[in-house]
């Protein structure tokens, strides 16, 4: 080994013995090192790339209905800020911690440098339980929170965004709330609103649209029809749905979908617009799709199909059954569904693997687009947002399929490798301040 590899896996080890369930972080670390071997990275760099900016815990103490007071705790990372304004959502669940929201906010780094915005990276978090909260109880926890972070959130400092469990409702609080401390109406603050209050068309939907130019983009260059594709789907929230809808209309057959409640699963194809109404109509849950075979969230992932959409959470695939997935191609909607120990398997399998940073990475691409026309006080059509959104996947996802090809290593170390190198070359540029 040398010596650059050893002090690279020098800096942050996982405490403790190796157990079988890697952090996010050390995930997102494994990664970031075999980028910065590729690039022979800068010590100096290195280091000040693998350490957040800031780590910030908030406890926020909230009146509950029945007149208790109840104390939460609340994260807010800010990974760096090199390309601008931090960028990131907030999530909002009951096993949130310090460390997932590390590797998401470093993730939110490669993310924004992958599809070219000018934003740094950060992420949030509040650990509660939002199913078990009144809409007041989390309209106060909401604005709590966001008047403890005032002197970090700002249109030019740090910019949230929802995320799993946070919706429009919650962006339109936390804008509300800075406002009022700022006294005056700062759209610009937080990205996701509603569209009635300065947030943009096509913001909703822009992750799954975005997951979807990249399932095209990669099809096409194993020279596959979309209308020949069997797809399954991990996960119906706002990135699955929307994902499967786009599928379902460029003529994929979408053999399986899935929720907390379990799979659902139809070799013949499930009619997905009839599949999102059934969820509407049943309390936002799929239980009881009566058009499908009733399996689990794991044999959903192993399933015989060609596209597979990990559109839920982190770590569903790992070095437990990446020998069992058969998909071509996996797409990752959600952040993280892959761990590192699984990605050699999948590279040795022949999985073709569109990594999180670059597939989801149309959430935030039209959240750049909102802070813009924020900014502007100009706001653009939903036709002018969905284009220049599928122009920058795709220009994104034709970078780093020619870095991979280059380097001949695989989308995800390539998109690590782009991403990378742009983030320290500006530093580079911008020196240390001392
Ligand atoms: N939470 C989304 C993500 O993980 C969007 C972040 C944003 O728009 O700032 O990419």
């Amino acid at each position: 080994m040398s010596s650059k590899k050893n002090f690279y896996s020098s800096i942050y080890k996982e405490p403790g013995p190796k157990l079988d369930r890697v952090s996010p972080f050390e995930s997102m670390m494994e990664r970031f090192r075999f980028a910065a071997e590729t690039l022979n990275l800068d010590e100096g760099l290195f280091k000040y790339l693998a350490s957040p900016e800031k780590q910030i815990t908030v406890s926020i103490p909230v009146i509950m209905d029945n007149g208790n007071i109840e104390v939460f705790e609340g994260y807010r990372v800010i990974h760096d800020n090199v390309l601008g304004p931090s960028k990131g959502g907030v999530r909002y669940s009951p096993d949130v911690n310090i460390e997932e929201v590390k590797a998401l906010a470093a993730w939110m780094t490669w993310k924004c440098a992958v599809v070219n915005v000018p934003f740094g990276g950060a992420k949030g978090g509040i650990r509660c339980n939002p199913a078990e909260l009144s809409q007041g109880e989390l309209e106060r926890l909401t604005r709590r929170y966001t008047a403890n972070l005032l002197g970090i959130f700002g249109p030019d400092r740090d910019i949230p965004a929802p995320d799993m469990n946070t919706n429009e409702q919650v962006m339109a609080w936390i804008m509300d709330t800075y406002s009022m401390n700022s006294q005056k109406t700062e759209m610009a603050v937080v990205t996701g609103k509603p569209v009635i209050l300065g947030g943009s068309q096509g913001r909703k939907e822009a992750t799954g649209r975005g997951v979807v130019t990249v399932t095209l983009a990669a099809l096409s260059k194993l020279g596959i029809m979309p209308n020949k594709v069997s797809i399954a789907v991990q996960g119906f929230g706002n990135v699955g749905t929307v994902s499967a809808q786009l599928m379902y209309e460029q003529g994929a057959k979408i053999i399986a979908i899935s929720d907390i409640t379990g799979g659902y699963y139809n070799k013949n194809g499930i009619n997905i617009p009839e599949a999102i109404q059934y969820m509407r109509n049943n309390n936002n849950v799929l239980e009881g799709y009566p058009d499908a075979e009733k399996i689990t969230n794991k044999e959903l992932l192993e399933l015989e199909c060609d596209v597979l959409i990990p559109a839920a959470k982190e770590d569903q695939i790992d070095h437990t059954n990446a020998d069992k997935i058969k998909a071509k191609i996996i797409s990752e909607g959600a952040n993280g569904p892959v761990t590192a120990s699984a990605d050699a398997i999948l590279e040795e399998k022949g999985v073709m693997v569109i990594p999180d940073i670059l597939a989801n990475a149309g959430g935030v691409t039209v959240s750049y687009f909102e802070w813009v026309q924020d900014r502007q006080g100009y706001f653009w059509t939903e036709e002018r947002v969905n284009r220049r959104l599928n122009r920058m996947m795709r220009n994104a996802f034709d970078n780093v399929f020619g870095v991979s090809e280059n380097y001949k290593i695989t989308l995800r170390q390539a998109a690590y490798v782009y991403s990378i190198n742009r983030v320290a070359t500006t530093l580079k540029m911008r020196g240390i301040y001392a």
